[in-house]
């Protein structure tokens, strides 16, 4: 049974709605279980909004508040800061709460058949292949800083605690093997399929969206290809381009939002 209302979506798109959830639970809920945020915790949330202030694809209203909380919080110079404080600046309550990142979530593409699968999850794993493909189109300028920015957000903050130590252990690797923006987005597509591949079956999956190697034949025939003794291989080219379009701001869908 389903508790809420269903909203009928197309699971080969990304939805506005699922990136704009992820961030309000990230920086109104996650991050509030920290009243005080310091030293190399403090360092990584600067890492992460700045990410989010450079690459996020937002809205004007979203964009509007992430650069605020983004110089807000370059320019403090203690090593700690309330979670209250950072929280005002998020809200813009001063100013014009209306040009604040939207209250709430609102799940669409990552709707779950239940409350307990998906949703947030999901909303982090798109919202940093949107980072890191728009990243890589708009030509930022450290092929790691995305994944370097989620390395630290999940390590310090992700509130499901063995998967953020299993993803630090395959963040380990990652500095030799990302040495330009298209390695960065290569990257994350590849862990996160290795994560899929360890978690299929688990009790965790929901059946209705289980874990594939992601993009199916479906999805992008030409990513697949055959060995010369039959065994399955991807055509790295073709996912590049592949996830560049299906991430790309211009591919984002609109639906369900305020
Ligand atoms: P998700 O895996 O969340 O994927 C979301 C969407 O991204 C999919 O619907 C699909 O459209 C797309 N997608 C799928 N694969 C790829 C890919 N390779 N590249 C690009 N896009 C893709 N759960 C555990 O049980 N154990 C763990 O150790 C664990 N570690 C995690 C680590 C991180 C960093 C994160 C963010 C989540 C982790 N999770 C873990 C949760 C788990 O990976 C899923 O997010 C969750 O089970 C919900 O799955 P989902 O069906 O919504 O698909």
């Amino acid at each position: 049974t389903v508790s809420e209302t269903w909203r009928p979506f197309n699971r080969s798109r990304v939805y506005m709605a699922d990136l704009e959830s992820s961030l309000h639970y990230s920086l109104r809920l996650e991050l509030a279980s920290h009243p005080v945020i310091k030293e190399e915790a403090l360092k990584s949330l600067k890492k992460y909004i700045s990410v989010l202030a450079k690459y996020f694809p937002g809205r004007p209203m979203v964009m509007n508040s992430l650069k605020s909380l983004n110089s807000w919080l370059q320019n403090q110079t203690s090593d700690q800061i309330f979670y209250e404080a950072f929280k005002e600046i998020l809200d813009n309550t001063a100013q014009a709460p209306e040009t604040a990142l939207p209250e709430g979530v609102r799940w669409v593409g990552c709707q779950g058949s239940q409350p307990h699968f998906r949703r947030y999850p999901c909303g982090v794993w798109t919202l940093f292949h949107v980072l890191t493909v728009q990243a890589n189109n708009t030509g930022g300028s450290d092929p790691r800083e995305v994944l370097s920015a989620m390395r630290s957000y999940i390590h310090n903050f992700f509130g499901c605690r063995h998967c953020a130590e299993h993803f630090e252990n395959m963040a380990g690797e990652m500095p030799g093997e990302v040495d330009s923006l298209p390695a960065a987005v290569l990257w994350l597509w590849s862990s996160h399929n290795r994560v899929n591949n360890r978690i299929a079956g688990a009790l965790s999956e929901d059946p209705l969206f289980p874990k594939i190697q992601w993009p199916s034949p479906d999805m992008c025939p030409a990513c697949h290809a055959v060995k010369d003794n039959g065994e399955h291989k991807w055509n790295k080219d073709q996912v590049l381009s592949f996830l560049t379009s299906h991430f790309s701001s211009s591919s984002i869908l609109t639906d369900y939002l305020e």
